[in-house]
């Protein structure tokens, strides 16, 4: 393909993307093919030679598009938003035209210095401690990572290091294997897979402690759980704090938490992957208040905040642990940049680095700290309204309701909850899964797509109104 045929098939797919978003509203959110259906679509092995863009584009339009699940029509109400925005597609557009990959400073100076600006811009937009940013006297840093999964990993893994070397200090004798076989880690059991997924990769079990009625993990059950596991001979190492838990939005309360992984010095990481766009609103800040007691902070702007996966962004106090922990250094590798910028591959799990922080800058830029502030608050306001609509209606209940989630049910027996999503599931109009909530079974609805609108919410609402009809047929008249 040469340069010319590539402006004629890039303007190409931006147009067709166009036309998709333009159109993704009219389309089914859920795909109607069957397991299997690309098997009989596709040649069983690659072509010989090249094809035209032309072919390749219309068989785009032919075998994946009825694959696809429409995770930004406005009819998507499940898991929690995945961002999608205009400038962010460009962003990783040119991001991919660039095509440099940043593993170290000199492999692209602009790759680790708008990285090291967008953090600090966006740590300032959440009103971080300024000791978590790169723009501080002190160690502390921000750095984009793939997902709040790696996050919660890498951290556990510094943390681990941390404690055999605090450890070691104090008991010489003592050996990494002595130590690292004893190390304990503690969560909510209303955190997200990816936390339990953590422990086991980094081999340090995952405690994941019950959470109070609200969701929330308190100090009073960690601290238990803190002295039962000393008692046993364990050495509790790391703690991971929810802010906005994926089954209800719950919140942890960091200034309850803090004190007790200060005083027992454990890593105290906070995952606020969805919810943590929101602090960016002056009126949700407070429930940030207490991160200063966090070694580690993370939020996926790929989640709330307009930027395309992939994007988790992670800040630490003190990133001398993420660089002793992971610091393996070939003469390849070096450069002088005088230690002007971080090296950002010992921050990280891979070597090579995607230059994520231009579509981060892009939304930044193009919709300001107010546009992405409008969007939270008008998603909140989208999922008040569904709340309203589901207390204005005796069979159903609200079970929770918070930042842009609501949890609800039909009153008695799960079965008919279960029913009920059935019943949608099958009509494929809306997409919602199921959650749980106290034991019960409940629906998850998340305001997700950038352009959901009323008339969208009075949508989803009919559709479980008109399926609850023939499951508690309404007694009014
Ligand atoms: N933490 C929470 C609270 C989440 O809701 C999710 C995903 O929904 C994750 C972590 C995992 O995010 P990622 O896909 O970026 O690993």
């Amino acid at each position: 393909m040469d340069v010319q045929e590539f402006r004629e098939f890039g303007k190409a797919a931006v147009d067709y993307i166009a036309d998709y978003f333009q159109t993704i509203r009219d389309r089914p959110v859920l795909p109607s093919v069957q397991p299997g259906y690309l098997d009989d679509l596709l040649p069983k092995e690659a072509p010989q030679t090249g094809e035209s863009w032309q072919d390749v584009l219309q068989d785009v339009d032919r075998i994946i598009m009825p694959g696809l699940t429409h995770w930004h029509s406005p009819n998507f109400h499940a898991y929690y938003p995945t961002a999608h925005s205009f400038p962010a597609i460009v962003g990783e557009m040119m991001s991919a035209g660039f095509g440099c990959v940043g593993l170290s400073w000199m492999a692209s100076p602009a790759y680790t210095e708008l990285e090291v600006a967008m953090m600090n811009w966006l740590g300032k937009m959440l009103h971080l401690p300024e000791e978590f940013l790169n723009c501080s006297e002190g160690p502390g840093g921000g750095v984009i990572q793939g997902s709040a999964s790696e996050v919660t990993f890498v951290c556990l893994l510094a943390a681990k290091e941390r404690k055999v070397k605090e450890l070691r200090q104090i008991n010489p004798e003592l050996t990494e294997g002595d130590i690292k076989g004893k190390l304990i880690a503690y969560s909510s059991d209303q955190s997200n897979s990816s936390v339990e997924k953590a422990g086991l990769l980094g081999s340090m079990p995952m405690r994941l402690l019950p959470a109070d009625d609200k969701g929330r993990l308190t100090a009073s059950v960690l601290l238990d759980a803190i002295e039962k596991d000393k008692a046993q001979g364990l050495i509790p190492c790391y703690v991971v704090a929810n802010l906005g838990t994926t089954p209800t939005c719950a919140f942890d309360d960091l200034n309850d938490l803090g004190p007790v992984c200060n005083k027992e010095q454990l890593w105290l990481h906070v995952d606020a992957a969805y919810a943590g766009t929101a602090f960016s609103c002056p009126e949700y800040r407070h429930l940030l208040n207490g991160v200063e007691y966090a070694e580690s902070f993370n939020f996926n702007p790929h989640k709330w905040m307009l930027v395309n996966f992939d994007c988790s962004a992670m800040w630490v106090k003190d990133a001398r642990y993420l660089v002793e922990a992971f610091n393996v250094e070939r003469i390849y590798l070096k450069d002088n940049h005088k230690g002007l910028a971080p090296e950002y591959r010992h921050w990280q799990i891979s070597l090579g680095r995607r230059f994520r922080a231009l579509k981060l800058w892009f939304v930044l830029r193009m919709y300001g700290v107010e546009g992405i502030q409008k969007h939270v608050r008008n998603q909140i306001a989208l999922a008040q309204y569904f709340e309203s609509l589901v207390r204005s209606d005796d069979r159903f209940q609200v079970c929770t309701s918070s930042m842009g989630l609501v949890c609800f049910r039909l009153k008695g027996d799960d079965r008919l909850t279960k029913n009920l999503l059935e019943k949608v599931h099958q009509r494929r109009n809306i997409y919602v899964i199921p959650g749980q909530f106290h034991q019960r079974f409940v629906i998850r609805f998340a305001v997700c797509s950038r352009i959901t609108e009323r008339s969208d919410i009075d949508y989803a609402w009919q559709e479980f109104l008109s399926q609850a009809e023939e499951i508690v047929p309404c007694s009014k008249g």
